[in-house]
């Protein structure tokens, strides 16, 4: 039986259209293939049919042998024809497939800012704090193949411990899945992976390797090492997250296969220190952060994001200690100083006592400034100013609500690209943005576009080779360059604009033409929305004023945008020419230099002169030696990590206690 068709499904056979058409496939007993320009393969596989490429307005056939032949083909042609009937809408987060394992990529190393001093290593301070506990030495295991020659007797055995470690590593999966505790989002990844493992593709590959003498665990890392470079070679943004979803299964079968675990972070005791090489800011993020109680890092500097993740949630945390890392590793505790960036590796009694005292103190400041949490600064002439929170999940925003935060000042929207390693749909942005501005429904709820590229790009996008990144093809130039991309998010902000105060604004802005080009695109999607009779709202959109061309022109940029917002760790970055992740320039990185405060000054005036709000979401704005400044300057809103709301309130409230009293004689 067979029948063929124009595909109508408008991504093509990708991501989640090739796991719906997949499981609908599985759910027929015939044997059914997909046939694309004379090459048939599997319906079964989701990897065989994605590298398969069938794209909207193909012509394919679907061809099926068995009892249950002509309803399957009737339902596949149905679903090609007309993907939105006769299958279940997915849940936001469940999309698929999607990467589970791999790390997000990560910033260059940082060398060791000093070590040995006072007995104790010292890195980058990026997340102020002390902690003294347990080592809990995140170091995932290395895969070491055999590398033996099989003889034909083994082979039938080696054969079958891989099978039994995929069906035991899908147990394992399933477990997970029905534990009943897991996000919606990554369940969509667990399920995805789950699918990826028994594969048709990687298996046959498998098998065919371990008949050719090579053992198990060198023969899945062959098969998927070449099913991989297979979808990098399509060259396609989807395809090139698919090679690293194969990877990160392969992976977790090897380790099955060796009977290694991969290094948990779920199993953090109460209090323990998080001592890495790198961590993902995404792993960061899954983590138990409630339980952590400090993180030191090989790599990483203060504004890069696994900081501000630390920071977000009040976690000590030293990064960029380079080598000094492998010091802590096998030490059973450590005492870390996030102000200074000093981490002792078992420490002596004396540092031990030192730091339980700090610690006490430092809980007991921080019951004490509970009592600001509902403060609202209002300055003599009654301006308000809003202590905002910065913030990269919905899963912070619980801690920002607690702390007090007036709105959001900055939701950084890589965190939600990254998490799910291939590029999230329109209906799943518009439920998270639309979830946070329900979650503030008072205040206004700031969501930056996409700012990838420099030091956070993400799979699913193809960056090029670039000698200096910071200084390339990130924020809203890649954006513009790629519309596909862009426009899903801005339909996705348009519709979850209906749901609250929310408001857009645009990374890394150089040019005035960057604006009305976003701005037109903005117009073209909402017409869009509005000829599909979706419901949407318009937005006030803002820039960052985070290069030195968006200050010169802050005077031109403010005619055409509602709101400015100081990007100070960018802005910093680029003023003083000094690499914001490079530890070994940190000096210089630092946004009280008379430079960088002229910059901020100037636009400033560039907004107050043209009636348009100014706030800040860089990491200075939590600074209280610069806070009065900022004030006088004119900002009318400071967005930080939720752990800093408190005291910014409480600085601010004793600042405009002083412009209130009657001047002395
Ligand atoms: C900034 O540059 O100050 C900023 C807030 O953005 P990010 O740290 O995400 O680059
Ligand atoms: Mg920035």
């Amino acid at each position: 039986m067979e029948r063929s068709t124009i595909v109508r499904v408008q991504e093509g056979l990708h991501a989640r259209p090739a796991t719906r058409f997949v499981r609908l496939a599985k759910g027929f007993e015939s044997d059914v293939e997909i046939v694309k320009g004379g090459k048939a393969v599997s319906a079964k596989s989701s990897v065989k049919l994605m590298l398969l490429g069938v794209k909207e307005n193909d012509e394919v056939t679907i061809r099926a042998n068995g009892a249950d032949a002509i309803e399957a083909v009737e339902a596949l042609i149905a679903y090609l024809e007309n993907p939105r009937s006769g299958v279940e809408e997915g849940a936001a987060g469940q999309e698929a497939p999607a990467d589970a394992s791999s790390a997000p990529p990560q910033p260059p190393a940082a060398a060791p800012v000093a070590a040995d001093v006072h007995g104790g290593l010292r890195g980058v301070a990026a997340s102020a704090g002390f902690g003294l506990g347990p080592v809990f030495a995140h170091f995932p295991p290395q895969i070491v193949p055999r590398n033996e020659t099989l003889t034909g007797d083994q082979i039938g055995a080696e054969k079958e411990r891989f099978e039994q470690a995929v069906r035991r590593l899908q147990e394992k999966l399933d477990r997970s899945l029905g534990a009943g505790d897991m996000q919606a989002s990554d369940r969509g990844i667990v399920t995805a992976l789950r699918d990826i493992a028994s594969d048709e593709a990687l298996r046959e590959g498998t098998l065919e390797a371990i008949d050719g003498g090579f053992d198990a665990v060198s023969a899945v890392i062959a098969a998927s090492s070449r099913l991989a470079a297979d979808f990098r070679n399509l060259d396609d943004a989807y395809m090139s997250a698919r090679a690293e979803d194969l990877e990160a299964i392969a992976r977790q079968i090897c380790l099955t296969l060796l009977g290694q675990e991969e290094a948990k972070l779920d199993d953090i005791a109460e209090g323990a220190i998080l001592v890495a090489e790198d961590i993902g800011a995404w792993d960061l993020a899954r983590a138990p952060l409630k339980r952590l109680g400090g993180v030191v890092c090989g790599h990483g500097g203060a504004t890069s994001h696994v900081a501000i993740i630390a920071r977000t949630h009040g976690i000590p945390a030293v990064l960029g200690l380079g080598d000094g890392v492998h010091a802590l590793r096998d030490a059973a505790e450590a005492a870390v100083d996030g102000s200074t960036g000093f981490v002792f590796a078992d420490p002596d009694a004396g540092t031990r006592t030192r730091f339980a005292a700090m610690i006490r103190a430092a809980d007991s400041e921080k019951e004490a400034l509970k009592a600001y949490k509902d403060v609202v600064p209002r300055r003599a002439d009654g301006t308000v100013i809003h202590v905002a929170a910065n913030l990269g999940s919905l899963e912070e925003i619980e801690a920002a609500q607690e702390a007090g935060a007036m709105g959001v000042g900055l939701f950084r929207t890589e965190l939600l690209f990254m998490r799910h390693m291939h590029l999230p749909s329109e209906d799943m942005q518009a439920e998270t943005y639309a979830a946070l501005a329900r979650a503030f429904p008072e205040h206004p709820v700031i969501v930056r576009t996409l700012d990838i590229g420099g030091d956070k790009p993400i799979a699913g996008v193809e960056f090029p080779e670039e000698e200096n990144p910071f200084l390339g093809w990130r924020g809203i130039r890649m954006c513009l360059d790629r519309p596909d991309i862009f426009k899903v998010q801005l339909r996705a902000l348009l519709r979850a604009a209906v749901h609250g105060n929310l408001r857009v604004m645009l990374p890394m802005v150089s040019a005035v033409e960057e604006v009305r080009r976003t701005r037109a695109l903005i117009d073209e999607c909402a017409a869009e929305l509005a000829a599909e009779g979706v419901a949407h709202a318009d937005f006030p959109l803002g820039v960052m004023i985070e290069t030195p061309a968006a200050v010169f022109g802050a005077a031109a940029l403010a005619k055409e945008v509602a709101f400015f917002s100081v990007g100070t760790n960018d802005l910093t970055q680029y003023v003083m020419a000094a690499d914001r992740l490079n530890p070994a320039v940190a000096a210089l990185n630092d946004a009280a230099h008379p430079a960088v405060m002229a910059a901020i000054e100037q636009a400033a005036q560039a907004a107050v002169a043209a009636g348009i709000e100014i706030g800040m979401c860089g990491e200075a704005a939590a600074r209280a030696d610069l806070i009065p400044e900022f004030i006088r300057m004119g900002l009318t809103e400071l967005s930080m990590s939720p752990a800093s709301i408190q005291a910014v309130k409480k600085q601010l409230q004793a600042l405009f206690e002083g412009e209130k009293a009657p001047p002395s004689r």
